[in-house]
């Protein structure tokens, strides 16, 4: 059996869905089918999700939303035309948006998650009826019927233990079942939405409680690349990635799967194949728990900005029993997680993603560490971009790293910060966000276009 999810550029129009219809019947062990909201058909498009959080937005601050709405519904319902489907389904979606209105909120968060999931609920209803519009049996699946349970982290949720077996029993069901992506129900019965782009965490979740033989995720390039398409023309494509080496791309930028993806993969093992919905039939990049390394060390180079680096020292801090535990109990009281601490002997540098420090948050965590571990010296560095260089192949392997300081010197980036899990299957560099794209275009040149 096999469990594919489409993104939203592949059910952003009448023609796409046509697309998805054609993929699915093509094959009989393509049972079970996670859709996105409908996305951008045109680059100056919105994409519904974003058309709904305007929604709930004016609705929050005016009372009013009547014009959000009906863009919505006209969206919808320019689909259904094209897909030759009668009025119903348009004017049923237009109820199910005024439902979620009017049942109001005591909470914003709650309020803004049950109306951006009416995205994937109505296209996975509409997808459901142009199936059977087809002759086809499907059947849109409703998740909480399903029993697809998440923790009430408004627009952050995660998925509870128990929604495995409960969704195990979809793979008795009879003919094609439709799922919509993106979000599930808390234990107390409210809509709660995975983050952007999560719908590809709801396809894992399914593909691992069904225990598929493979997760397809249909999207709208013909596989992985070695690096991003928009910096370097014409970037190797990679055929085979293992799961680690997905992971790390997608930390750093890497937008292709929702990084929390692949943790329920890995763990069962269920291989993943990215396809491009457009041209179904190339075999697009297999996600794998091991691979041969056949070409090189380095599978693909990723970056991201956005990263701030609180840099502390004292001297014999090396010393001094429990300081690292200090530092991080400091952050948890805060809520702040940690992404990496490279430390010297005297020195420790916490990397935080810069959307988890408000200006509050960081008064009073600096004003702790200065004070409540009387260090020499504190202080917050801005702008960090990491850069990743990650492939299975470097594992003791010798000159992967220097090859790659050679790069990054030869085009003038300063590095900031080097790290090197133990695993070896990435190598990290943090250098100033100015210096992201040249980093990544030296990177690349070094390790795929040197022979
Ligand atoms: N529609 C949601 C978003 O735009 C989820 C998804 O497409 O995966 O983030």
């Amino acid at each position: 059996m096999k469990v594919c999810k489409f993104g939203g550029t592949s059910l952003a129009s009448a023609d796409q869905i046509k697309k998805v219809f054609d993929i699915i019947t093509s094959d009989s062990e393509r049972r079970i089918v996670v859709v996105s909201a409908p996305g951008k058909e045109h680059d100056s498009d919105t994409k519904v999700t974003d058309m709904l959080i305007n929604m709930a937005e004016s609705f929050l601050s005016t009372g009013n939303c009547e014009k959000d709405l009906m863009a919505v519904v006209n969206r919808y319902a320019k689909i259904a035309e094209g897909l030759n489907l009668s009025d119903e389904i348009v004017k049923d979606i237009e109820n199910n948006l005024r439902t979620r209105i009017s049942l109001g909120y005591d909470n914003k968060d709650k309020f803004i998650d049950r109306i951006k999931a009416a995205g994937e609920d109505n296209c996975a209803r509409l997808v459901a009826k142009y199936f059977n519009s087809r002759g086809v049996s499907a059947k849109y699946i409703n998740p909480k019927d399903a029993g697809l349970f998440l923790s009430d982290e408004y627009g952050n949720a995660r998925v509870l233990p128990q929604s495995f077996k409960n969704l195990s029993k979809l793979k008795n069901m009879d003919g094609i079942l439709i799922f919509p992506g993106f979000f599930g129900y808390s234990l107390s019965g409210e809509v709660v939405t995975f983050p952007r782009g999560g719908s590809d965490i709801t396809g894992s979740i399914l593909a691992v409680s069904v225990e598929a033989d493979v997760y397809e995720n249909f999207t709208d390039v013909d596989s992985v690349y070695a690096a991003n398409p928009k910096l370097i023309k014409n970037p190797k494509a990679i055929p085979v990635l293992t799961y680690r080496e997905m992971r790390e791309l997608a930390y750093a930028g890497f937008s292709i799967l929702h990084e929390e993806t692949l943790a329920p993969l890995f763990k069962k093992g269920v291989p993943v194949n990215i396809k491009n919905t457009n041209k179904p039939d190339a075999p697009g990049t297999m996600i794998v728990t091991t691979r041969e390394v056949k070409n090189g060390p380095v599978v693909g180079i990723a970056g991201a900005g956005g990263f701030v680096t609180i840099n502390i020292h004292k001297y014999m801090m090396n010393r001094e029993i429990g300081f690292g535990r200090k530092v991080m109990w400091i952050l948890e009281e805060e809520a702040v997680p940690f992404e990496h601490i490279p430390s010297g002997i005297d020195d420790i540098s916490v990397i935080i993603r810069k959307q988890f420090l408000d200006e509050d948050k960081k008064s009073r965590i600096m004003e702790r560490i200065a004070h409540d571990l009387a260090v020499d010296s504190v202080s917050i560095g801005y702008n960090l971009a990491l850069v990743m260089v990650v492939g299975e192949g470097m594992l003791r392997r010798v000159g992967v790293a220097s090859r790659a300081t050679t790069a990054l010197a030869q085009s003038g980036v300063n590095i900031q910060m080097i790290n090197q899990g133990s695993s070896e299957v990435s190598i990290m560099f943090g250098i100033d966000e100015k210096d992201l794209d040249k980093a990544i275009i030296a990177l690349y040149n070094e390790f795929f276009e040197k022979n």
